[in-house]
């Protein structure tokens, strides 16, 4: 099983295309769409919905969401001491 390189979809290498560049790195697309939106349309793979990078930016996102409501939240909880003049 192969992996694309697009979408991130597991595929038999006797299916898709194998794009092998002249520094000899390969690779993979499972099909034509995914071939197509890559060289193309030069589509960015993490804005697309069907794809696993879309998946993983969505993830990305939503730890970092939590992460910062977590802050304000430590921050909101901190006691402010309050400096008598007198003292
Ligand atoms: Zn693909």
């Amino acid at each position: 099983m192969t992996k694309c390189v697009f979408c991130g979809r597991e595929e038999s290498p006797y299916k898709g295309v194998h794009l092998i560049s002249n520094d000899g790195s390969t690779n993979f697309y499972c099909s034509s769409k995914c071939r197509k939106n890559a060289l193309n349309l030069k589509r960015d793979k993490g804005k697309l919905k069907w794809t696993e990078a879309h998946l993983i930016t969505k993830q990305k996102a939503a730890d970092k969401k939590v992460r910062e409501t977590a802050k304000a939240k430590s921050k909101k909880e901190e006691p402010v001491k309050k400096q008598n003049p007198k003292e």
